[in-house]
């Protein structure tokens, strides 16, 4: 895989990886054995780590020889929908102390239809009644983005019968399409209304860090709080999930516990941020290292580059698909999700949903690909994402035969 400047992801082979497993399981081995040597309590002073690490991600890949010298550190949740739910009960605590307690049951959270359904989980964890929850309708349009106007129009419609707007998600990167909200037109309704305003962007803000796709997140400075999935398409395993919050005195307010038993001096005098505090479990994995793996052994320039793969396949993909007159790309390819159908015969769409969802059917059963599927406005669509290590061209190129297989075999063609 490589792009225009010439950086090359080069995934571990089986050797690398069975020599580097050898070298780890010597250093636990070797770190068991003198164990008694070390002291119990941590002797570093809190900031130590901080003042070790760089300002930011290598541009180049670094070998695991120099990784395993160096350090690690991060403000990580475990995924997106913790991080919204975190966000609310900021957001949520944040608006009664203004309002009064006893007004939790007029809180209004807003989005549009394609929002995670990680929100409406948020909404039931935090107790925001589920007719207080808006769920704006975005259409093909706007390629499923929500409309600035429609959500004006809602709030102020809730104004108005006493209600108290207090809470909107918008998307970089919806689930079933990948559609992008206009968040500075967002933001500014929220900013005049007093609305908490999150971001999710769990599988498209890694897009971002090319310089081409960050016109993605153009307005997200209007917002309180971001989040997006390394573990999603940032090559780090589950679990990794990053948010960031503009003011983190809301979080710690609404979340902060301090038991006897987890007083010390550090936390006591405020030299170290407790991260238990800005999130719902006290114990912390420790997530940053294998991210900081990934940011050193790779490069940020390699990152990029293979996002950049990554949305070629998926373009070439897409041009696959609008090529053939059985088949339409149902809504712009952004990143690197191809959303497409079988064409309706004679504007018949039912039959063309029961068709669809055959061919879905078909082509998983032939343990050769997998597709995931989603409904966009009524129509029952088929969604390629492109997003593993190992995924070449050639794989792209099978995928678009097996698809075209199974779809004359149902067509009868
Ligand atoms: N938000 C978006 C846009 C997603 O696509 C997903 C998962 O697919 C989520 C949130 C939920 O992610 P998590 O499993 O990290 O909670």
């Amino acid at each position: 895989m490589e792009n225009g400047s010439g950086n090359v992801l080069k995934p571990m082979d089986s050797e690398q990886l069975r020599e580097y497993g050898h070298r780890m399981v010597d250093f636990i081995a070797d770190y068991y054995k003198t164990i008694e040597t070390f002291p119990v309590l941590s002797q570093v002073q809190p900031g130590y780590l901080h003042n070790l690490l760089p300002d930011s991600a290598p541009d180049q890949p670094e070998t695991v020889e120099q990784v395993l010298d160096g350090n690690g550190g991060g403000v990580i949740q475990g995924s997106a929908s913790e991080a919204i739910l975190v966000v609310m009960i900021g957001a949520r605590e944040k608006v009664l102390r203004r309002v009064g307690k006893n007004a939790l049951g007029k809180l209004v959270v807003y989005s549009s239809d394609q929002t995670h359904s990680a929100l409406q989980k948020a909404c039931q964890i935090a107790g925001i009644h589920p007719e207080n929850c808006r769920v704006l309708k975005a259409d093909s349009s706007t390629n499923y983005a929500l409309r600035p106007e429609l959500l004006q129009e809602a709030v102020s419609k809730d104004i108005e019968a006493g209600l108290i707007p207090f809470f909107l998600c918008g998307n970089v990167g919806t689930t079933s399409s990948t559609a992008v909200d206009p968040l500075a037109a967002l933001g500014n309704i929220a900013k005049r209304n007093e609305i908490w305003f999150h971001v999710d962007a769990a599988y498209a803000g890694s897009a971002c860090i090319c310089p081409e796709y960050r016109q993605y997140i153009d307005g997200v400075e209007t917002a309180d709080s971001f989040n997006m999935n390394a573990h999603k398409w940032f090559l780090t395993n589950f679990d990794c999930s990053l948010l960031w919050v503009k003011d983190q005195y809301v979080l710690t307010e609404a979340l902060s516990t301090n038991p006897e038993f987890l007083k010390n001096k550090a936390s006591q005098a405020n030299l170290v941020v407790d991260y238990k505090d800005w999130q719902i479990p006290l114990g912390r994995r420790f997530r940053s290292l294998k991210l900081w793996m990934v940011l050193r052994l790779y490069g940020a320039e390699t990152l990029k580059s293979y996002i950049r793969n990554h949305i070629k396949l998926a373009k070439d993909l897409e041009q696959l698909v609008s090529q053939d007159p059985n088949f339409e790309v149902v809504t712009p390819r952004i990143f690197s999700l191809v959303c497409f159908r079988i064409l309706p015969v004679d504007n018949d769409e039912k039959e063309c949903n029961d068709r669809n969802r055959n061919l879905l059917d078909a082509v998983n059963s032939s343990g050769k690909l997998f597709l995931s599927h989603t409904a966009l406005s009524g129509k029952i669509v088929l969604r390629c994402a492109i997003g593993a290590p190992l995924t070449e061209e050639r794989h792209v190129k099978e995928t678009w035969k097996v698809i075209q297989e199974e779809a004359s075999r149902l067509l009868g063609k």
